[in-house]
């Protein structure tokens, strides 16, 4: 079972949340990450959507993307990530798992429809199923909303061999919990991240360095490690 976060995608030019320069240094969380800033202020919501949706667009994956879709293809990999974009799928996994939903898909707040959206949302925006005006937000889960897939996830992570996280800090639950949930059903877990995270004492074993060059040395070691024992 393998958890990725935002720094997966930094070597692809997509900002992290909680680093120095990450996003959070820019942009107040309460006012572009929660239903209530939403509410209070559609208008900055989507358009600092539509600037990521851009920035994603002219994105492409990396090594470390592509390293876990090699690794999906010689083994039995749940691929769950709590990033918003979509470069796991663009980098040849096909079963990922987002537990916090996808900037290129829309959500209608009234009537619940979500598809594919690549263009620019404005509060103009009109629900292509009800044909809503101005019901179409970015289905993207935000603070205060459940996150998806949760009995999925639930159900994949008791029979998990092995857990692995990746580029991410440890700081957002539910997601920062599996590290201790593993633990307690007597899983070996590893945390392969740019430095310790705030988790990092919870891991059997810890690698850090760039996610490209980390995840790719250690996916090579599972495919070999596979090979040697068959
Ligand atoms: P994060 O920014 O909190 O952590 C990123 C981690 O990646 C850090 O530990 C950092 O050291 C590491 N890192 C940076 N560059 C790296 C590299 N090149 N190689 C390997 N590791 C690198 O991001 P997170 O942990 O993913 O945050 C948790 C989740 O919270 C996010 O994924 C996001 O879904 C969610 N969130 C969403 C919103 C939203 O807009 N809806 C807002 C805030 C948080």
């Amino acid at each position: 079972m393998i958890l990725t976060g935002a720094g997966v995608s930094a070597e692809s030019g997509l900002g992290t949340f909680r680093d120095v320069d990450g996003l959070w240094s820019e942009y107040d969380l309460e006012d572009v990450a929660t239903p209530q800033g939403y509410a209070r202020n559609p208008k900055l919501v989507l358009d600092f959507y539509n600037a990521r949706r851009a920035n994603l667009l002219s994105a492409t994956p990396n090594k470390a993307h592509q390293a876990l879709a090699r690794l999906a293809s010689q083994h039995d990999v749940t691929l769950i990530t709590q990033n918003i974009d979509d470069l796991h799928e663009r980098g040849g996994s096909d079963d990922v798992i987002h537990m916090h939903g996808s900037l290129v898909e829309s959500l209608c707040t009234s009537c619940s429809d979500v598809r594919d959206w690549r263009e620019e949302m404005t509060s103009d925006s009109t629900c292509p199923q009800c044909k809503t005006v101005g019901s179409i937000r970015p289905n993207v889960v935000w603070f205060g909303e459940m996150p998806y897939h949760m009995e999925r996830i639930e159900q994949v992570l008791p029979d998990a061999t092995l857990f692995v996280s990746i580029g991410t800090s440890g700081a957002v639950y539910p997601a920062a919990g599996y590290v201790a949930a593993c633990k307690q059903f007597g899983i070996p877990t590893l945390e392969l991240n740019l430095e310790p995270s705030d988790n990092a004492f919870l891991f059997d074993e810890g690698r850090y360095g760039p996610a490209t060059d980390i995840v790719t040395r250690w996916v090579d070691e599972m495919i070999l490690a596979k090979i040697g024992n068959a």
